[in-house]
């Protein structure tokens, strides 16, 4: 809305949708007032002068909005241009979303936007990382609750081992009613080893929980370190020799006194000598030194335990002091353990504030280094105690370790083995703890023939070469476990058909279902009692008489049609075998154990195992067993039947023929011709 006439104003102002202007003009020249001419510009579309002629009126449109100026200038009738014209000045106003503050409000809304955008890829990024984080934590829970189950498992079978071996005995006992009288020295001295075997795993656990609430202070006191350290030492050799293990010792050979907490440093020594005498297989050797850093008034001692043993692989090193953490976790360790030493050792010495480490190279040997403090200063006043005696140094060592006593446990020698029943089954025992072989040794000795293996291979090689009639076997032991063993006799048609129990510390389904599919007859879970394992080897042994019994009876019987019982896929060989084979006198065992595959002497006892019989015995009968069926069938020639079943001579095969039939061979036609 114009204030003004538009003549009298300079100026107006339009809003964006007003943009298309038109302007009419006149000049004041009335002379001849059509013949005026006129020009104009808007300046700010276009700087040109348009001549319109005596066309008096201009038009714009779809202007943009801006600042624009009109200017129209006329001329007279006679063409003389006006000096002066008239001007409007124009401004078309932008719509609203082009204005400035329309602006200021787009950026405005763009930097939120980028605002939220950063912070929506922050937090996926946190997301994500707290998402990895979580993973890495779910999978160290998933680790630990591993390492802990296995833990369990290790510890229940280092519990219940020696705790059944501790037991066995004491029920016999009490069964028997009888006094301690019935504990000879092996059984007693099993008994007391066992005892503190456990003891010793009781207070190694009990350490680590203390050591795991705070409860193990320090309590450091002056004493001569070597001295010490040597009456350890020393304690390890008659192991060392045990175990053809060359032990050296590197001691400074001067005496020094420090401070340090003897406890603390026996436990971490004992420990640090066990695993490296542990994992040092015979003919390798131990070394511990001691070091100080300065001779005279040290500040720090340098203990290096150095082994030639298996060795640690790199990627394990930095695992080996966590907690139950074991390099070998299989069933087939040979050496018994609960990954608990290392990690209790690590604790004692960082609570002695020192440092502990390790280098190790798989198959070349591991060095572990305890550096200690041992100044005076080091120690806070109330961590300082009495002098450390000599007699108590030789109080705390003169036990005699574990180690040492693992040794002299009593194994069952050949004799005992030749000493029992001539025709006795024969069992074999495959086990790795001598205390556990010995026990079961003692309650079948009576009745049985027993062999005894220290692993899974040798079980197996042991089982292949003298056909057993019964196998009891541990499931974790060294080389090989029992599993494996019982998979491989089972797979080998000379050991197919020996029964074997299998002895388990794991109490659980799994293991239980594991050793089922391996193809184990039975299962004893540890502890069992001696009674337990009789009745079980007992049964098991008349369960495969029995079926010795009905395979024969059928395999004999006078019928063609045999309903065998499923003994084995080697005997249905035999047996075809034989049978085409019949008419052949030459064929005899060694032909036999050729074609199966066997030895003579393991064909021999596997025929004897199965069927009851002698292969030559077995053979014969087969041979019997078809000249009655031929003479059932009709044939009435003895001579032509006896060929056809291998026999060379008439009165040989007459006698054998009455032996089984209990008649000649012609009342035998006779009386089935009639
Ligand atoms: P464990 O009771 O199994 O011996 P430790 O905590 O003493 O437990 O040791 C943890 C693991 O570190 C062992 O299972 C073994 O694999 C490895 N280890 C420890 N000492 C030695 C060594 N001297 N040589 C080789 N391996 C070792």
């Amino acid at each position: 809305m114009l204030e003004k006439l538009i003549t009298y104003t300079d100026s107006i102002d339009l809003s964006y949708d007003q943009n298309n202007i038109s302007f009419g003009f006149a000049s004041l020249n009335y002379t001849e007032s059509e013949r005026n001419k006129f020009k104009y510009k808007l300046e700010g579309q276009n700087d040109d002068w348009i001549y319109t002629g005596h066309r008096n009126h201009a038009e714009f449109t779809n202007l943009r909005p801006g600042e624009y100026n009109f200017k129209v200038i006329g001329s007279n009738n006679d063409g003389v241009w006006n000096e002066e014209g008239v001007q409007l000045h124009i401004s078309i106003h932008p719509p609203p979303w082009k204005t400035w503050w329309a602006y200021i409000i787009y950026a405005f809304l763009l930097l939120l936007l980028i605002r939220w955008y950063r912070s929506y890829l922050l937090a996926r990024a946190k997301l994500r990382t707290q998402l990895e984080v979580e993973k890495i934590e779910k999978e160290k829970v998933l680790e630990l609750d591993h390492m802990k189950s296995r833990f369990f498992a290790n510890i229940s079978h280092e519990f219940r081992t020696p705790l059944m071996l501790i037991l066995g005995p004491i029920e016999d006992a009490v069964k028997k009613r009888s006094g301690p009288r019935e504990f000879n020295m092996d059984i007693l001295g099993a008994m007391h080893r066992n005892a503190r075997r456990l003891l010793q795993l009781i207070n190694q656990l009990l350490d680590i929980s203390k050591l795991e609430t705070g409860k193990v202070g320090l309590m450091v006191s002056e004493g001569n370190l070597e001295e010490f350290l040597k009456t350890i030492i020393l304690s390890f050799s008659s192991l060392a020799e045990s175990k053809k293990i060359k032990f050296e010792y590197d001691l400074p050979g001067r005496s020094v006194n420090c401070y340090f907490d003897c406890d603390k440093v026996e436990k971490i020594l004992i420990n640090l000598l066990s695993n490296a005498f542990k994992f040092t297989s015979e003919g390798g050797g131990v070394k511990v030194s001691l070091r100080y850093d300065k001779s005279d008034g040290p500040q720090w001692a340098e203990i290096v335990v150095t082994d030639s043993g298996i060795g640690i692989p790199a990627e394990k090193l930095e695992k080996i002091f966590d907690r139950f953490y074991q390099v070998n976790d299989s069933n087939t360790r040979t050496e018994e353990g609960t990954g608990i030493g290392l990690a209790l050792t690590k604790e004692l010495v960082v609570l002695c504030r020192g440092e502990i480490s390790v280098e190790s190279k798989p198959g070349k040997g591991s060095t572990f280094m305890v550096m200690l403090p041992v100044s005076v200063e080091q120690f806070d006043e109330d961590e300082i105690g009495m002098v450390v005696s000599e007699q108590e140094v030789r109080k705390a060592l003169d036990k005699p370790s574990i180690e040492q006593e693992e040794e002299q446990v009593l194994e069952p020698t050949g004799s005992d083995v030749t000493e029992t029943k001539k025709y006795a089954p024969i069992i074999l025992i495959v086990e790795d703890n001598a205390d556990l072989t010995n026990y079961i040794f003692r309650s079948l000795v009576k009745n049985y023939r027993i062999l005894n293996a220290e692993n899974g291979k040798e079980g197996l090689e042991l089982a292949t070469e003298s056909i057993p009639d019964l196998v009891i076997s541990d499931v974790m032991m060294p080389v090989m476990d029992g599993l494996e063993m019982c998979s491989k006799l089972k797979s080998d048609e000379r050991t197919s058909h020996i029964p074997v129990i299998m002895l388990t510390a794991r109490a659980d389904r799994g293991s239980k279902l594991e050793g089922l599919e391996t193809g184990a007859d039975d299962y004893i879970i540890k502890p069992f009692d001696a009674e337990e394992m009789q009745v079980r080897v007992k049964n098991l042994i008349e369960q495969r008489k029995r079926l010795k019994e009905k395979f024969m009876k059928e395999v004999l019987s006078d019928s063609s049609e045999m309903d065998l019982p499923p003994v084995d896929q080697l005997m249905e060989r035999l047996i075809t075998l034989v049978t085409s084979h019949i008419a052949d006198p030459e064929f005899m065992l060694d032909q036999l154990a050729n074609e199966l595959n066997m030895g003579r002497s393991q064909m021999f006892r596997k025929v004897a195992a199965i069927t009851g019989h002698t292969p030559k015995a077995f053979i014969l009968n087969m041979r019997l067993k078809k000249a009655a069926s031929l003479f059932r069938s009709g044939h009435r020639h003895i001579a032509t039947v006896m060929h056809q079943v291998g026999f060379n001579s008439q009165s040989y095969f007459a006698t054998c023929f009455k032996k089984r039939y209990g008649i000649t061979p012609s009342e035998y036609i006779l009386s089935k011709g009639s």
